[in-house]
């Protein structure tokens, strides 16, 4: 008995250790009941598929540097914008090297990520900020690092995506995010929600040694997705819906590295799977360890715009006020011109985005029928 107590402890372990270049952990092995409700609603949500729109969401990077230690080109974030774009969008060249049988499950998520225009105080901006400070993050929240460049800089996160990048990361990972809400491990307050990750895994130009693609990974874990594995079981788990990664159209598996072809579960068509035959693995995925990873899946798109849709904090990002507000939509018809007097005046939103009653020596949107805004402040 002693015997096998010690196999069971070990072999997460050696899983863990193979390949840990995400610091994020898996799920809770039992739901809390918080959690467990808060799935309920986002699986309704999820059914609806959240309609098919284009969500646009205001994004920040924020560069925590030492002394120019990794400090990044705008042009490298700008690059490092392009491959998370293309990823979710699955504009990406590679999409073609993959498993023909996935293809007909890869999913456009529709969701683009755009640098914001327009700071929390209404004034322009590029949507990068640089911050020098010897600090870096320690992976694990149990730990006194753990987010410590977070609560440096952070921009309200009902109004923009954060993301940080940062110049090292305690243990070696290069990158791990926080998944959305204080319900589910790993999430936590909203202040410090997002992906960190190593600034030479963002974008492939100047400074990056990688396809940018630990960015893509760690974006997935903050909308809502688990590793495609589950490390910590090292089980294929049973029913598709509710174990696992709990997305049905990313054939269960467990832990692997590089891209040898390989079918580990024989589980694939438990539960409400698309899948007729028992699969290979889906080496493909953003969210496997595997080096040949070129998709999202149709499951995983529903389940991000499942989150995004259906949590406070995020639904709200995407709406046209807060575009507005982040200076990303009409950018052009934000003017300071006086009112015109036969325009029908919609609504009034603060800098937050929020709907707001006519007030004096305060920066405000105003929202006319016509489609146009204005940013006008009335002095007394
Ligand atoms: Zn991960």
């Amino acid at each position: 008995m002693k015997q096998l107590l010690l196999f069971l402890f070990c072999i997460p372990q050696l899983l863990l250790a193979q390949s840990n270049w995400c610091g994020t952990a898996d799920k809770m092995k039992a739901e809390n009941q918080a959690q467990k409700e808060l799935m309920q609603i986002i699986r309704t949500n999820m059914q609806k598929k959240s309609g098919d729109s284009l969500l646009i969401i205001p994004t920040v990077v924020h560069i925590i540097h030492h002394n120019g230690n990794g400090d990044i080109s705008d042009l490298q974030v700008l690059d490092g914008m392009r491959v998370i774009n293309e990823d979710f969008r699955r504009t990406n060249a590679d999409t073609i090297n993959g498993n023909p049988i996935f293809y007909p499950f890869a999913a456009d998520c529709k969701i683009e990520f755009r640098l914001a225009k327009l700071n929390p105080n209404g004034d322009s901006t590029s949507g990068i900020t640089r911050t020098d400070t010897s600090i870096y993050p320690h992976p694990e929240p149990t730990n006194a690092n753990f987010d410590n460049v977070k609560y440096i800089v952070n921009w309200p996160p009902n109004m923009y995506f954060n993301i940080w990048l940062v110049r090292h990361i305690s243990g070696g990972a290069l990158g791990y995010a926080q998944y959305p809400g204080t319900a589910f491990t790993y999430g936590g307050p909203w202040e410090t929600y997002g992906p960190t990750i190593r600034s030479y895994e963002w974008g492939t130009i100047g400074s990056s040694a990688s396809d940018g693609r630990t960015a893509t990974h760690e974006i997935g874990h903050c909308l809502g997705l688990y590793h495609t594995f589950l490390s910590y079981s090292a089980t294929c788990g049973a029913e598709c819906d509710t174990t696992g990664d709990e997305v049905c159209d990313t054939p269960p598996t467990l832990p692997t590295s590089g891209c040898t072809t390989a079918n580990q579960c024989s589980n694939d068509m438990m539960g409400p799977s698309p899948f007729t035959q028992d699969m290979t693995d889906q080496l493909e995925n953003y969210m496997s360890y595997n080096t040949c990873q070129n998709m999202f899946s149709l499951g995983q798109k529903d389940r991000m715009r499942g989150f995004l849709t259906t949590l406070d904090t995020l639904n709200g990002l995407y709406l046209d006020d807060n575009l507005i507000a982040t200076g990303i939509l009409q950018a052009t018809a934000i003017t300071e011109l006086p009112n015109t007097e036969n325009r029908k005046l919609l609504r009034i939103v603060d800098v937050l985005g929020r709907n707001t009653p006519f007030k004096k020596n305060t920066p405000l949107f105003y929202l006319y029928e016509d489609g146009t805004v204005e940013k006008r402040i009335v002095v007394e």
